[in-house]
């Protein structure tokens, strides 16, 4: 697999790559957030190690930047142990979070973990019958089932809801979500996914107003559970 390190600590880059060159990941660095971030975009990693405190852009921002247009699992690096800022990373889309100092097995346990993780949403991604809660989704037969009764959706929904169902419990970006339901077709109009979003929470949610499932991450997307 391919890892993204950015991290500013040469000894720590030193130390990571190669623990994870040991485990058969191939590791690609850098150094700041502005170049971490390019770095996410270009190699497209399978799994991202990100410092939280970062000359540049601090990691925080680097992960919520991210998580615009990437699903890859971020784990986050920091040497502050606060819950304030566990819950603030997991907010931006982060997935899970080590303080440093961390052994390398306690680390390689994480990677390993979110690799896994990762590997079931893709085989979800494949799947023709999707549930999640009360809401199920017949993908050949397109066919979405709200608390027992059968809803109907037009195609852009149906997708839209597809992707969600594939991913539930991750936070998605706007930028991943247009690109998936819209791809070429997106007219660059920034209200088409908010207002496909009200649309199916009015379908699906009991109050559309204060939604279960499809959740808003301010400035990074939605997330849905
Ligand atoms: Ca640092």
């Amino acid at each position: 697999m391919k890892i993204l390190v950015i991290e500013d600590e040469e000894t720590m880059v030193t130390a990571l790559r190669a623990l994870l060159a040991r485990e058969g990941h191939e590791v690609v660095a850098a150094r700041d957030g502005p170049d971490g971030l390019d770095a996410a975009k270009t190699t497209r990693p399978d799994l991202i190690l990100l410092d939280l405190a970062l000359p540049g852009l601090d990691g925080l921002e680097v992960c919520r930047r991210i998580r615009v247009f990437s699903t890859a699992p971020v784990i986050m690096l920091t040497a502050r142990a606060g819950e304030g800022d566990k819950v603030t990373g997991l907010e931006v889309g982060a997935d899970d979070y080590v303080t440093k100092p961390f052994s390398p097995r306690e680390l390689i346990a994480r990677v390993r973990a979110q690799l896994r993780r990762a590997q079931t949403y893709a085989q979800a991604a494949g799947r023709d019958l999707l549930q999640v809660g009360e809401i199920t989704m017949d993908v050949p037969g397109r066919r979405v089932t709200v608390r027992d009764t059968e809803v109907r959706l037009p195609p852009k929904e149906f997708e839209l809801l597809r992707v969600f169902m594939v991913n539930p419990g991750r936070v998605l970006g706007r930028d991943y979500l247009l690109d998936r339901v819209w791809g070429e077709d997106y007219a660059g109009d920034v209200r088409t996914l908010d207002v496909h979003v009200r649309w199916l929470r009015e379908k699906i949610e009991r109050e559309p107003g204060e939604p279960a499932h499809l959740l808003t991450v301010h400035g990074v997307g939605y997330r849905f559970q």
